[in-house]
């Protein structure tokens, strides 16, 4: 049985500290958020393009693995969605709240050493929490390929986040959106998302549509 109400749960340590020197970034390329995004969902496609090769059942009636980013200028919003492995709730604890992936332990020992925040995110490639460096909050709403239930997690960034039943996930595979911050709200514009993509992630081997919603 799953509870209707969020539960609210603190951030690891490290990675509060590494949220924070996120939130606080003056990194002069931002841009990189989004390159980090389509990566993570492009490697979400390719893991489930590997787990349908002995379980097809997996790939259900949507076989072709795809990326959309959806700008909505009105509403300051970002999504991108894929339509790949997703995660269960678990995963979506131990994967976005703490600092348990393995490319993230040397970040980590980096992070203890010294306290070069800005050096540090330009010298390793800090992935999802990129996010924070251009949004205000973040929403990733996610259904784990074979399972029943989604979930979604939000978080300010700020030291906690909350898990819930999704109302409204993909079915199948995770919808990230960001509701970006005023001095941010350019990424909002589907010529600078277009830009961005052919700019960074051109070699992505997803396909990836770009369009403009709530006109
Ligand atoms: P990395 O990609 O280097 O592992 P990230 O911070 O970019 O680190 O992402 C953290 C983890 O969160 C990923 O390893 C993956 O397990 C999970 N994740 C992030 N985005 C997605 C997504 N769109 N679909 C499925 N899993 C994801
Ligand atoms: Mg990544």
């Amino acid at each position: 049985m799953t509870t209707q109400t969020a539960e609210t749960r603190p951030f690891e340590a490290d990675v509060a500290r590494l949220l924070h020197l996120m939130v606080h970034s003056v990194y002069s390329t931002p841009d990189v958020f989004l390159r980090e995004l389509i990566s993570n969902a492009a490697d979400a496609c390719e893991k489930l393009r590997q787990k349908g090769l002995t379980d097809p059942a997996l790939l259900g009636d949507d076989p072709s693995l795809k990326i959309a980013i959806a700008v909505d200028p009105e509403a300051k919003r970002l999504t991108i969605s894929d339509n790949g492995i997703g995660m269960t709730r678990e995963e979506l604890i131990e994967n976005l709240g703490t600092m348990a992936r393995s490319g993230t332990e040397k970040f980590r020992q980096a992070l203890e050493e010294k306290d070069q925040g800005k050096a540090l995110i330009g010298q390793f490639g800090v992935g999802f929490y990129s996010a924070f460096m251009v949004a205000s909050e973040v929403l990733v709403e996610s259904h784990a390929a074979g399972e029943g239930e989604a979930w979604a997690w939000r978080s300010d960034g700020s030291g906690e986040f909350t898990i819930e039943p999704a109302r409204d996930a993909p079915a199948r595979g995770t919808r990230v959106t960001l509701s970006l911050r005023d001095d941010h709200a350019s990424y909002a514009d589907e010529a600078t998302i277009e830009r961005l993509v052919k700019h960074h992630s051109a070699h992505v081997p997803v396909p990836i549509t770009i369009e403009t919603i709530g006109d």
